[in-house]
Formats: C-alpha cells, sequence, structure tokens
C-alpha cells in the first residue's frame, strides 16, 4: 500500500466480534484474563489497549519504522525518547529547536546530569567540531520552528553514526506525508500529534517510532513503567484524524504558498520564511529531502515589537493563539508565545527576534486569507496593497 491508503486503512478494521468499519474506542483500564497468565494480548491499560495500539501500528506504517508508542503530549514523546539515555551522555542538538525541548533538555541537565550542547547544524562541520567522546545522539528538527531553517537529515545521520551516535529527528513540522526521515538515515522520530497528524486541534498527543527491533523493546517498556500512553478516546480521535492526513497536507501546502507569496509582495513585511520559496536559502534542500513545504509560514513585519502587536491583535480568522497543523489558520508570536520558555540568549542568537510572527496556514479559502493578512497589515493608514490580493492566490 502507498502512503495515502495507509492512511485510511492501517490500524482500522479490528473489530471481530461485530466487524464495524472504524476502529472501536476500548475505553477500559483493565481485561479480563482467560486463566492464570493467560490473555487475549491486553491485561492493563497502562501497558498497551487496542485503540492505541491501532494506531501505533498506523504511525509506524507511515514512518516505515518496526514499532511506534502513542503518548499522552509531544513533550511526552520527547521525554520518553530521552530516556533512552543515561547520566553523562552527550547530545547535540540543532540550534533552534522547539521552545519545550531546550526547556526539557536544560532540566535534564541540571537534574539528571545529561550533557546537551547546541549547534547551527546547517553547518556540517561546526557539528562535527562539537562532537565528544559521549556524544550518543544528534536531536534533529527540520524545518525548524519557527524560521524554517532546513537542515540534511542524510549529511547529519551519516555524521552521527560515523561516531556512534543516533540521529533522531521531530518530524512534527511535516509529517510522513511530507518528509520521511527514516529513509534518510534516521533512527529514531518523535511526533507532536496535536499537529498535522491530529490536525483537528482538539487533541494533545505524541509518537515515537523506532526504526530497529532493539529499540522496540525498550520503547514498549518505557512507554509503561513512565506510564506516559495516551488514553484510548484520544488515540481514535488521532486515528481519526489521520485519514484525511493526505488531502489535509495538499490544502495547507497551497494556500500556505499562496499566503507566502502574498506577504513576499508586501510593502510591510521585511522577511518572509518559506522553504518554498525559490529565495529561501535551503530550498534546494528542501526540494531534495521533502515531498512538500507543509504548511508553516514565519514572517517579519517592517519596524519593531509595534508593529508586530498591531498585526497580531487585528486579523479576523487567523486566531491568536499557539500551536499549529489544525485545518484552521493561526496567528503567533514566538518570542512572546511559543518560544517564551526558550533561554534569551539563544533565541537572539537562533534569530527569532520581536519582529518575527509565525503563520499555521490552515485549510480555509486562500483569498480569505490573504484578505485577513491584508487588512491586518495596513499599519499605516493609506499604504494597504489590495491590489495583488486575488492576483496571489490566481498565480498558484
Ligand atoms: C508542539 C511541538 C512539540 C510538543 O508537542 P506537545 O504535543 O505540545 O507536547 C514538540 N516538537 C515540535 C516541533 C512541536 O511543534
Amino acid at each position: 500500500m502507498r502512503l495515502q491508503t495507509k492512511t485510511v486503512h492501517t490500524g482500522v478494521d479490528k473489530d471481530s466480534a461485530f466487524n464495524s468499519v472504524i476502529t472501536p474506542i476500548y475505553q477500559t483500564s483493565t481485561f479480563r484474563f482467560e486463566n492464570i497468565g493467560q490473555t487475549k494480548g491486553f491485561d492493563y491499560t497502562r501497558s498497551g489497549n487496542p485503540t492505541r495500539r491501532a494506531l501505533e501500528e498506523n504511525i509506524a506504517a507511515l514512518e516505515g519504522g518496526v514499532s511506534a508508542a502513542a503518548v499522552a503530549t509531544g513533550m511526552a514523546a520527547i521525554t520518553l525518547v530521552l530516556h533512552f539515555f543515561k547520566t553523562g551522555d552527550h547530545i547535540l542538538c540543532t540550534h533552534d529547536c522547539y521552545g519545550g525541548t531546550e526547556r526539557l533538555l536544560r532540566t535534564y541537565r541540571e537534574q539528571f546530569g545529561l550533557e546537551i550542547s547546541y549547534v547551527d547544524m546547517r553547518d556540517l562541520s561546526s557539528v562535527q567540531d562539537a562532537i565528544q567522546p559521549n556524544t550518543k545522539a544528534f536531536w534533529i528538527e527540520t524545518p525548524s520552528n519557527p524560521l524554517l531553517n532546513i537542515v540534511d537529515i542524510r549529511e547529519l545521520s551519516r555524521i552521527a553514526h560515523r561516531n556512534g551516535a543516533l540521529s533522531i529527528v521531530d518530524n512534527t513540522f511535516l509529517s510522513p506525508f511530507n518528509q520521511r526521515p527514516f529513509e534518510l538515515g534516521a533512527d529514531i522520530i518523535v511526533h507532536s500529534t496535536t499537529k498535522y497528524l491530529n490536525g483537528h486541534s482538539d487533541v494533545v498527543g505524541g509518537a515515537v517510532v523506532v526504526k530497529h527491533q532493539e529499540h522496540a523493546q525498550r520503547l514498549q517498556f518505557l512507554t509503561n513503567a513512565l506510564g506516559q500512553g495516551a488514553s484510548p478516546f484520544d488515540c481514535w480521535l488521532v486515528l481519526r484524524g489521520i485519514k484525511t492526513l493526505a488531502p489535509r497536507m495538499r490544502e495547507h501546502e497551497r494556500n500556505a504558498k499562496a499566503v507566502a507569496e502574498f506577504l513576499s509582495s508586501h510593502s510591510h513585511v521585511r522577511k518572509v520564511y518559506y522553504p518554498g520559496l525559490e529565495s529561501h536559502p535551503h530550498h534546494e534542500l528542501a526540494k531534495r529531502q521533502q515531498s512538500g513545504f507543509g504548511g508553516m509560514v514565519s514572517f517579519e513585519v517592517d519596524g519593531g515589537i509595534e508593529e508586530a502587536k498591531q498585526v497580531l491583535s487585528s486579523t479576523r480568522i487567523f486566531a491568536l493563539a499557539e500551536s499549529l497543523g489544525g485545518v484552521e489558520s493561526l496567528i503567533e508570536h514566538p518570542a512572546t508565545m511559543s518560544h517564551a520558555s526558550m533561554n534569551p540568549d539563544l533565541r537572539e542568537k537562533a534569530g527569532i527576534n520581536d519582529r518575527v510572527i509565525r503563520l499555521s496556514v490552515g485549510i480555509e479559502d486562500p483569498n480569505d486569507l490573504i484578505e485577513d493578512l491584508d487588512q491586518a497589515l495596513a499599519f499605516q493608514p493609506g499604504t494597504r496593497s489590495r491590489a495583488r490580493t486575488s492576483k496571489a492566490v490566481a498565480e498558484c
């Protein structure tokens, strides 16, 4: 089966009692034993549940891994993966990772003695220089949040493996529809299923997928031991959301491209970050490594924090909210919202200044999205650029 067919069919058709087409929600904490030591495959929902198993089969199939764990949040997925390591191990992390990842890594460094260093992974020679004898993993996130930098998963995995380290990729921003890190050499993938996989802004969830059999057992052990498993109902919702992953991702990309082109031509926009634009510094790498450019667009307004605030408070369709990947469009301010927890020095170094605004472009009509941004960007009276609105969409 091809990916789009798997999204619809894997982990489905599980009900041999009544042949329900949809996977049932096994909303139970425990399972009756047939006899001492004999179950029908499940004993207690913390260690395993049929609805959760269905979702895990689906996500593992989409990523091409041997096993997956569906957990309570994206951060739970990252926590779980950190438990593959021990005190004194060194993790080399991309310098512009998700804010919550940086906060968690800081906690693990301070409380549990993991060594963490941050490096700009676009620069392979500084990656090479940052490797230590105790380096056990590379933490890769591409495209990055919120500036959509692209790093080379294949090259980074090669360097990691040459040095006995694992290549771990946070694939939240593109989903397996647009990027399959295992095919590029990664060993472990994490997801916030809260975002594109579920796609409807009604669940927080996470997943870890492993490529190697030797990690599969550790994954199951940790999910149970740490008590991280997602609830049956949440798993059912994510499984339902994934069925429309392919058409949603196509719409997200079409709209994001239209919005990015509109913003690029706007006089109140200083800079647009979208890997699908030919002007993006890693456009060629994105084309090679991804099968699409996704639905996230960031931009810098002309001016400073006041102008940014003006835009953020004036949109009518784009809701001022954190998160991303849902069918509805969102707008947010990384410096004070999604990346507020990030160490300010690191944030500055990563280029996340006060002017940066991040959009999660939804699947609404692109003309409405562009008109909304156009009126929000009209912060200096008399300089609106309505003329280009419909043209930008017509061209995509
Ligand atoms: C949202 C997000 C996370 C954290 O996921 P939660 O479900 O909010 O816990 C991790 N990584 C990336 C790239 C994210 O966007």
